[in-house]
């Protein structure tokens, strides 16, 4: 991916950077810096990536102020997801669906750019869970929530599923 030094995609809606680059960057993040370290950077980077890419479209969504709007935590939580669902649905080729248990939100990521090709032992979409930690201590005004990733396509599972805790830390 030399080109893409010093030389970034466009900042515009358009399609024009592949899943297929995508996962063999984080792939390369494994493969460079090991299963723990690479782990590591790529959460680092998906919670850069909300506050550079994803707080940007807030206005466009209409939702800059939900985290100051007098709802219930829970209510603010479950807005947020659905909104950020659609917007990688409708802006990104990444499918997602939202489901949910008694204990947690289920952020079900059927087509996933993160591991887009890859295969690994354990679940690996961890830039994924990193963006989604970050959101949601933007929606819920400062509080941490316990993200995990379930299963993951690269580790031969149907969809890449991440859960939430309904309650934060
Ligand atoms: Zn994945």
């Amino acid at each position: 991916m030399k080109h893409l030094v010093n030389n970034y995609p466009q900042n515009n809606l358009e399609l024009g950077f592949s899943f297929n680059a995508f996962g063999a960057i984080l792939s390369t993040l494994d493969e460079m810096y090991g299963v723990r370290g690479g782990r590591g950077l790529a959460m680092r980077a998906g919670r850069e990536t909300f506050k550079y890419a994803l707080k940007e479209f807030m206005p466009v969504l209409g939702i800059a102020d939900l985290a100051f709007r007098p709802f219930p935590l829970g209510m603010k939580i479950k807005i947020g997801l659905e909104v950020f669902a659609e917007t990688f649905n409708k802006f990104t080729d990444q499918i997602v669906r939202l489901e949910q248990d008694t204990t947690s939100h289920l952020w079900i990521i059927e087509r996933c750019p993160v591991c887009w090709h890859r295969q690994s032992e354990s679940p690996c979409c961890h830039l994924a869970v990193g963006l989604l930690q970050e959101s949601l201590f933007w929606v819920s005004n400062g509080k941490n929530y316990r993200v995990s990733e379930v299963s993951c396509v690269a580790a031969g599972d149907d969809a890449c599923v991440i859960t939430i805790n309904k309650k934060p830390i």
